[in-house]
């Protein structure tokens, strides 16, 4: 009640704040990054932790063959009998040398499925003492699509798991199928971490893979419960202190995961459970009623289940012959006079029903204690969706932007009934709403308090002085959020809105300043989650201290300082940045907060805070980041000296088969196409659908090697030209070359810079596209097209102009033109500080009467300086992002170097200029990622336009912090450093090389400057 109290208090603040937060969108993620700093967690694994029901349990791991799908002992004795083989061989075969034998090595890896199955086969005729015994054709049953089918139960199961906010696993000894790609066939989308025993080369029960598992889920071993049907498995996983649950039958286990959770994995009818004990009613009574209130004969069984909702005034879900009702009744016991006024719901319900206002349809009030014990009204079911999560995750934006629309046009409604009319004017008192409300929470407050809160204090203090002078008296909901709708399945609709219990005649703007709570507390934020109910008073209480702090600094900080001096257009505001508070109860002394985003949905949601370590992106961007990290410790580090002697072999203008290669087993992995921004390409058609700020930790990554972009496609500049075909292209363009890029088949160059002019001024390009009958006929000279060599490079974006006489910006055009015209004449590989970079290389290029047709023109004629701007933007800070992971490797690589390396009697290390070094690249690095991020998550926020002056920065700032870390290294490396046996020499050049290729550093200033002048006089 405590806690409940105050929200109230919190509200009122929020009140006086709700003009200018609707007049600055910007202030709502100023507010929530302040905030949500204060509430991190030190626990990294807590995603989600809030809704768990009173559970200890924070996530769920499953096995997959057995558990998820039918267990592979299942399907052979299946087709043991169809194909007349004596029962038990293929279980006997699989198990036949334990860790060593070839089910166990291929599940770790160590053999291909043509080898596995070769051995099996072999194995199985000797059991059987036959020639040959046809186990293709076990393998393909095992994997077919008809048996490899997930369990419905635990589909069910999965969903309710993670609506209740655990995170859930799946943790299997798998394979890899022919394809390279390994055997899962299941929705990812269900699993926040995804182990498999080939991708790790370890096998259950090797107690490190269970480890692994708990470290990616950020969890402890008596948080988690992990369902398999192998024995040794469970074994083990009980032996590192995990709970386990033995499969022996799908439906069977559920029911015992249920009994662990304390909730139900069956979708019936949503957010319900069985009637407690302390909660039930009598039912043979009821039963009696209903029947006479609907005017039925004959029933069948009354069903009757609890609402999780709603413990204040306990609430009820019936069916009754084919009816679907709702029971709310006030709660047992002595009730204060003015509460659980169950007779005013009712009232206000069937009023605003009259007025339209979508409401549930009451059908009757009964004041008859005896019926089941307290007055209680019953209204229709009112089926649909009920939104738990404010942040609605999963949601495209577009989606959410329609739910809170409709939200606020429901709230609209409701506070323009004429009270005359429907007959309420006497629903409440007319008038002095808010500071009502304040002398009274104050004096609840007051009639609660254990001791002096500070802020409180001053709240007290401040809140009468500052209250809004107009005010109108309309029907106030007084609980008004998103929990409390019920959503059309497939509209954006409000079908009705629930829980009238606090309403009254009062100031609208409450109920606008309530429903906006959501947008500055975290949805984690107990508060938010049945606040007047008992469960979480308690745990609320413990917060009063804590949201008095909060709802003090809005009130007279944020709410209006903040938009009083910063608006939303001036894009040198420092509103963005993360605040550094002090540590509160929330957020526990010495935890380290990385990012303002304490909870991560499934959904890639870290676009309301900037993340700044990659442990704290949302679960499945962070299990892809393990991913990857692993992939280029297993696959691209161990490459990285034959793909560079292939780079200075004589077979180096040809792509290296090794290149290839990877690039097929990155792909089968999901670590394909993860540039494409996710505001590119919002339905995830092309790309991973990251974020520019979840993509700057996986890019960061990739750069860690010169060769891993590439085998990720990510690598430029190839990455802008497909982000330009997407939002760009025609869908012919995308057919003929987005398609064979993103497959990674093709590769492509931009060409805008020429010799004769300087081109860091792109309107200086002289290149001529001239209009002749249905083609384009190009004429330009052109150099440094990067990637322009490469044999398997067939598109090339042009600029060039088709009106020399146009407006200054006006005159460019992009054409795309391919590869294979007549008329592009290479004349020589350029070199940067003697690399060529082949097999793509830096060429000199003419382009002599180059027709292309006129449907090859991006957009239209005279756009290309448009274009250009809009490529150039994410390719170019990607390029940071890359640098950033050059400098991470040249410091480890240096670290590793002077602990062993020894001079004058002691390792290098210990020498002061060389600690001074180290120290002085890792704060270099630390400055310069910090505004990657923070560039990145502009850019995700609010555009790549009111972001330019982010990318700038950055641009002048990442290519030369590199250089001065990278050249460090190669200092404490002596002349090693200098050489092609460590990477140094060419990450210096190409970070020195990027002072001019993402356009010169001076340039970067200069908008630097321009931007700073006129905005910050
Ligand atoms: C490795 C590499 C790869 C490249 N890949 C491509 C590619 O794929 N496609 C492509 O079209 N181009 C590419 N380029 C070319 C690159 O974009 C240009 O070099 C760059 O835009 C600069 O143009 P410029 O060389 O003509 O220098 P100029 O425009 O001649 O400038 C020379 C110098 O003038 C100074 N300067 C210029 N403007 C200002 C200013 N406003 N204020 C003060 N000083 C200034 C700077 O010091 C600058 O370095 C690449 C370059 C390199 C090194």
């Amino acid at each position: 009640m405590f806690g409940f109290l105050y929200t109230r208090v919190y509200s009122l603040s929020l009140t006086m704040c709700v003009r200018s937060c609707f007049r600055s969108p910007r202030l709502q993620w100023v507010w929530r990054t302040a905030f949500l700093k204060h509430t991190q967690r030190r626990h990294q694994g807590s995603h989600r932790w809030t809704h768990l029901g009173g559970s200890t349990y924070r996530a769920v791991i499953f096995d997959m063959g057995g558990v998820l799908i039918p267990s592979p002992g299942r399907v052979a004795a299946e087709w043991e009998v169809q194909n007349r083989i004596p029962s038990g061989t293929i279980l006997k075969a699989l198990m036949e040398g334990g860790e060593n034998g070839p089910w166990m090595r291929f599940m770790r890896a160590e053999i291909t499925a043509e080898g596995f199955l070769r051995e099996f086969g072999r194995l199985c005729s000797e059991m059987l003492k036959t020639t040959s015994v046809p186990v293709d054709s076990f393998f393909s049953l095992l994997t077919s699509e008809r048996v490899a089918k997930q369990f419905p139960v635990m589909t069910e199961a999965i969903t309710q798991i993670r609506a209740k906010g655990l995170q859930t696993a799946v943790l299997s000894n798998n394979f890899y199928l022919p394809n390279q790609k390994s055997f899962l066939p299941l929705d990812r989308k269900q699993f926040d971490v995804i182990v498999e025993s080939c991708m790790e080369g370890i096998c259950k029960p090797d107690p490190r893979i269970y480890k692994l598992c708990l470290e990616r889920l950020g969890l402890q071993p008596s948080e988690s419960i992990f369902l398999d049907d192998l024995g040794p498995n469970l074994k083990e996983a009980a032996r590192l202190g995990i709970h386990t649950i033995k499969v022996n039958d799908p439906e069977t286990a559920v029911k015992e995961l249920e009994a662990l959770l304390g909730f139900t994995l069956r979708v019936g009818v949503p957010n319900t459970r069985p009637v407690k004990k302390t909660m039930e009613i009598p039912k043979d009574s009821l039963q009696k009623y209903l029947k006479d209130l609907l005017g039925i004969q004959t029933t069948g069984p009354l069903e009757l289940l609890q609402f999780d909702h709603g413990q204040s005034n306990p609430t009820y879900y019936i069916r009754l012959a084919n009816r679907d009702l709702v029971l709310r009744k006030k709660p047992p016991g002595t009730l204060l006079p003015s509460a659980h006024a169950i007779e005013r719901e009712f009232r206000i319900m069937k009023a605003l029903a009259n007025a339209g206002v979508p409401v549930p349809n009451v059908l009757d009030l009964c004041e008859d204690s005896s019926v089941i014990g307290t007055p209680f009204y019953v209204m229709e079911y009112c089926p649909g969706l009920i939104y738990k999560d404010p942040s609605l995750p999963g949601l495209e934006p577009s989606h959410r932007r329609a739910i809170y629309t409709a939200m606020n046009t429901v709230l609209c409604k409701i506070h323009s009934v004429d009270l005359q009319a429907v007959g309420l004017e006497d629903y409440g008192k007319q008038g002095d709403y808010i500071p009502r409300q304040v002398r009274t929470w104050v004096k609840q407050y007051r009639a609660s308090e254990t001791s002096t809160i500070p802020a409180m204090e001053r709240l007290i203090e401040w809140l009468p002085l500052h209250l809004p002078r107009q005010q109108r008296t309309t029907v106030v909901h007084g609980d008004f959020r998103l929990d409390n709708l019920v959503f059309h399945p497939e509209e954006p609709e409000v079908l009705a809105v629930l829980d009238w219990e606090l309403s009254t005649l009062g100031d609208p703007l409450a109920d606008v300043a309530y429903s906006c709570l959501a947008h500055y507390l975290p949805s984690s934020f107990p508060v938010l989650r049945g606040q007047a109910s008992s469960t979480y008073a308690e745990q609320t209480g413990k917060l009063t201290e804590f949201v008095s702090n909060l709802a003090w600094d809005f009130a007279v900080k944020e709410g209006f300082r903040v938009f009083k001096e910063m608006p939303f257009t001036n894009p040198l505001t420092r509103s963005y940045h993360t605040w550094a508070r002090p540590q509160s109860q929330w957020c526990p002394t010495g935890s380290r907060s990385y990012s303002s985003v304490p909870e991560a949905s499934p959904a890639h949601t870290s676009r309301g805070g900037l993340v700044i370590s990659p442990e704290s992106l949302s679960p499945p961007v962070r299990e892809l980041y393990h991913r990857l990290k692993h992939f280029m410790e297993q696959r691209v580090y161990p490459a990285e000296p034959e793909l560079q002697s292939h780079q200075a072999s004589a077979a180096r203008w040809s792509p290296s088969p090794l290149i290839e290669d990877l690039k097929e087993k990155a792909k089968a992995e999901g670590l394909w196409n993860l540039f494409l921004p996710l505001e590119a390409d919002p339905e995830k058609k092309y790309g991973a659908g990251l974020t520019n700020m979840e993509y700057a930790h996986l890019c960061e990554l990739m750069g860690t090697s010169l060769y891993a972009p590439e085998v990720c496609n990510c690598s430029a500049p190839d990455t802008g030209n497909m982000e330009l075909l997407v939002r760009y292209g025609t869908e012919a363009q995308k057919a003929r070359w987005l398609i064979p890029l993103l497959e990674g088949k093709a590769r492509s160059c931009f060409a805008m810079t020429e010799p004769q002019v300087a081109s860091s001024d792109a309107t200086n390009i002289e290149a001529s596209i001239r209009e002749e009958d249905s083609f384009y006929v190009i004429n330009g000279h052109k150099w440094w097209i990067t990637g322009i060599l490469d044999p398997r490079c067939q598109l090339c974006v042009f600029m060039g102009k088709t009106d020399p006489h146009a407006l200054r910006h006006r005159q460019q055009s992009v054409l795309l033109v391919p590869m294979d015209t007549p008329g592009i004449k290479i004349i020589r590989p350029l070199t940067v500080y003697g690399l060529e970079d082949a097999p793509g290389g830096h060429g000199e290029v003419r382009f002599e009467h180059v027709r292309v047709p006129k449907e090859n023109m991006v957009l239209g004629p005279g756009r290309g300086f448009e274009i250009a701007q809009g490529r150039l933007g994410p390719g170019r800070i990607h390029h940071c992002m890359r640098l950033i992971g050059f400098s991470e490797r040249a410091l480890a690589l240096m670290k590793a170097r002077v602990k062993s390396r020894v001079a004058f009697g002691k390792p290098l290390v210990e020498q002061g200029t060389v600690l001074a070094d180290i120290a002085q690249s890792r704060v270099e690095i630390e400055q310069a990622r910090l505004l990657v991020l923070r560039a990145a998550h502009l850019m995700d926020l609010a555009g790549n336009k009111a972001a330019a002056l982010d990318i700038a920065m950055i641009k002048m700032v990442a290519p030369s912090m590199a250089s001065r870390v990278i050249d460090r290294a190669i200092q404490a490396f002596g002349a090693a450093g200098l050489s092609s046996d460590y990477p140094l020499a060419q990450f210096f050049t190409w970070a020195r090389a990027l002072r001019f290729a993402d356009g010169p550093d001076e340039v970067h200033r200069a908008t630097v400057a321009k931007l700073e002048l006129k905005h910050r006089i």
